[in-house]
């Protein structure tokens, strides 16, 4: 059966058990440990060196994965953002909040519901400071009464949602002057970088955000160093998403084209992370966790990611959409090395085909084939098979009867005046609402 329904909250992970016993000098100071959780964007199962890419330059997050943790069966909760991100916050599956179907827009009347615990409110009542960088996409609201500084984050810099719901065709994606691939959303405001619940830009200057995000993480560590304060660390990065895009650092730097080179930058984001941890002297009290919010988007072609032998990617319930790369290192905690075990899109991966519900399911034998490539049930399933998926069928009718539904959230729809716009009585809208950087 395909991994729809297995679920492994990040929330969980983070409360496991250490790895590795903790000298008795440290542990007093080790008590309240910093928490910094790496999120990419639509990155694939097979998109980093580490996990097997041949040509992706990702020496940050390589070393990282030698020098901690790395999973090789590893489940994000839902195959699209919005889902996904608000289960990874709360650890709760996204249909008991509300947060479906598809994900949030730039007017969605609905949002994360505020009653929902996030992490960030947990370790808050535990004396944390907590901040989040990058991209929210759990709803922005009437004049940002969903954004996180309503959900447990102290402070915020970032974008209410993805970048490619606002036009984008007149945007530099690449200094000097690439524009961004494609025409992204048209007929919605440009996308704005927010500050708090305010809006700083509008729209975003692509290229200068990892620089940006960089600064503040940097200032953040280093505030909560001195303080000797505990701290969560939210960085929600916008790579690999598309349309891709990169600082001047980073820039026709790699040889997987513009895809290698967001993916180069999301990688020296996690290398600037690790250096402030250790400028501070906050390595070894730190668990520094990297995943995907879902699967690589192989609809995009080249531009899309890679799956690496799992089949299909986002949008989908197939390995390639819910296997994520995940990394987690603590040195000290986490031995070095560690590993938790558990190509060429094929037709059923491409844009045009419909998503196809499977009545019976579709029955795969995930340690003998992950790629997904041999379905039990044709042929001829022997009793063992067929009682598996009799068993199978009655837990998955056992956990719809328990389950409860929130009200859908993304079902509420959309209100174009709901849009973030930074001069909120100009017209004509959406294409007023630009503003210079200050
Ligand atoms: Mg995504």
């Amino acid at each position: 059966m395909g991994p729809q329904g297995r679920y492994r909250p990040c929330l969980l992970l983070l409360l496991l058990p250490p790895l590795l016993p903790l000298p008795p000098v440290r542990a007093a100071a080790a008590a309240r440990p910093n928490f910094v959780l790496v999120l990419a964007d639509d990155l694939g199962f097979g998109d980093l060196g580490s996990y097997g890419h041949p040509s992706s330059a990702t020496p940050h997050l390589d070393r990282l994965a030698a020098r901690g943790l790395r999973f090789t069966d590893f489940y994000s909760s839902a195959a699209v953002c919005s889902p996904s991100r608000a289960a990874l916050l709360t650890g709760r599956l996204p249909v008991r909040s509300g947060i479906y179907p598809g994900v949030f827009g730039p007017g969605s009347r609905g949002g994360l519901p505020l009653a929902e615990v996030t992490l960030a409110e947990l370790l808050k009542a535990q004396g944390y400071a907590t901040a989040m960088v990058g991209k929210w996409h759990l709803g922005y609201g009437n004049n940002g009464s969903f954004l996180p500084v309503h959900q447990g984050f102290d402070d915020f810099l970032g974008v209410p949602y993805s970048h490619d719901q606002g036009p984008c065709q007149n945007l530099t994606c690449f200094p000097p002057d690439t524009k961004c691939f494609g025409t992204c959303d048209q007929g919605a405001v440009a996308v704005p970088l927010l500050r708090g619940r305010g809006i700083v830009q509008q729209p975003v200057s692509l290229p200068g955000l990892a620089p940006l995000y960089g600064r503040f993480c940097r200032d953040f560590i280093a505030r909560c160093a001195r303080l000797r304060r505990p701290f969560l660390l939210y960085y929600a990065s916008h790579h690999t998403h598309y349309p891709q895009f990169a600082s001047r650092e980073f820039a026709g730097t790699t040889r997987r084209g513009p895809f290698g080179d967001a993916l180069a930058e999301f990688d020296g984001a996690v290398g600037q992370l690790l250096q402030a941890l250790q400028d501070n002297g906050l390595e070894n009290s730190t668990l520094v966790f990297v995943t995907s919010d879902n699967g690589p988007s192989t609809m995009r072609m080249a531009r899309g990611g890679s799956a690496g032998h799992l089949k299909c990617g986002k949008g989908t319930t197939y390995e390639g959409g819910m296997r994520e790369p995940a990394l987690a290192y603590w040195p000290g905690r986490i031995a070095p090395g560690s590993f938790h075990s558990g190509t060429t899109p094929d037709q059923a991966c491409h844009g045009l085909t419909p998503l196809t519900p499977h009545l019976p399911p579709l029955l795969f034998d995930l340690e003998a084939d992950p790629a997904e490539n041999y379905d039990l049930l044709q042929g001829r399933p022997g009793p063992e098979v067929l009682q598996a998926l009799k068993d199978i069928t009655l837990q998955k009718v056992l956990l719809e009867q328990r389950l409860q539904f929130g009200e859908s959230q993304i079902g509420k729809g959309q209100d174009p005046a709901l849009q973030p716009c930074c001069a909120p009585s100009c017209s004509p809208k959406p294409s007023c609402c630009r503003c210079s950087p200050q």
